[in-house]
């Protein structure tokens, strides 16, 4: 690749503004000062030092994001803020984009990357990657509907879900509200809400815990995120 590209990637300006660093010759590439931005460069097998400090370059990024209510789960939107918009300038650069899509009310885990192959394998419905929600039911959640999410609720369309495991976590009975945890296979469009439609209550709050393994980091402040760790890398391929 070329190496203002690889400089622009690793977040060290736009391809216009590397220019200026490697004007300044404060870049080698094998014990070499280099000022062409255009050079061919193999970042698996060049040594490329960026003012002493050698380049680690990966060529995919995997970011874990505590998304927030209000932005929605797209990589451009001409009206609302889009989760790209949280991420620093350099890691736009990357062009990630997010593993599936939460509703704009939506809170909780939210993978990004730029590997379509990892994206294509967590979505395929043939892998059937679980994904763990914590929400706030208008309506008490009773075994009745523990039951019919287990045998598989039968959404609006006509799609019938696999089984689900739904678990009661407290009821407020003065403002018959639940909140309830729960477990689906598929990621259909709007899913746990229309699931929760299906046997007549809706869903006012909704956070995604985890998908696959990789659990939501609750130290990561709505809005924030981090790279995933080697281990929740490797238990998502
Ligand atoms: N199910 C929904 O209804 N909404 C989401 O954002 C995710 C799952």
């Amino acid at each position: 690749m070329r190496l203002d590209k690889l400089l622009a990637n690793m977040g060290f300006g736009t391809r216009k503004t590397v220019k200026g660093v490697l004007k300044s010759k404060v870049v080698t590439v094998n014990g070499l000062i280099e000022k062409e931005g255009k050079t061919q460069v193999d970042p698996e097998k060049d040594t490329i030092i960026v003012s002493g400090e050698e380049i680690e370059y990966h060529e995919f990024v995997y970011f874990m994001l505590h998304k927030p209510q209000g932005v929605v789960s797209a990589t451009t939107d001409n009206v609302h803020k889009t989760v790209i918009d949280l991420l620093e300038p350099q890691d736009q650069l990357r062009d990630p984009f997010p593993v599936g899509r939460l509703d704009k009310d939506t809170e909780g885990l939210l993978i990004l990357t730029n590997d379509g192959t990892l994206a294509h394998n967590l979505l395929s419905p043939k892998k059937h990657v679980d994904k763990c929600y914590e929400a706030i039911i208008e309506g008490i959640v009773e075994e009745k509907d523990i039951q019919e999410f287990a045998s598989g609720i039968t959404l609006d369309d006509g799609f019938n879900c696999q089984s689900a495991h739904l678990e009661i976590i407290s009821i407020d009975f003065e403002k018959e509200q639940s909140i309830i945890r729960v477990t689906i296979h598929e990621g259909k469009f709007h899913q746990v809400k229309r699931m929760f439609e299906a046997v007549d209550k809706s869903v006012s709050y909704l956070k995604r815990l985890s998908m696959g393994n990789v659990q939501l980091d609750e130290t990561l402040e709505l809005g924030d995120y981090r790279q995933l760790t080697k281990a929740e890398l490797d238990s998502l391929t």
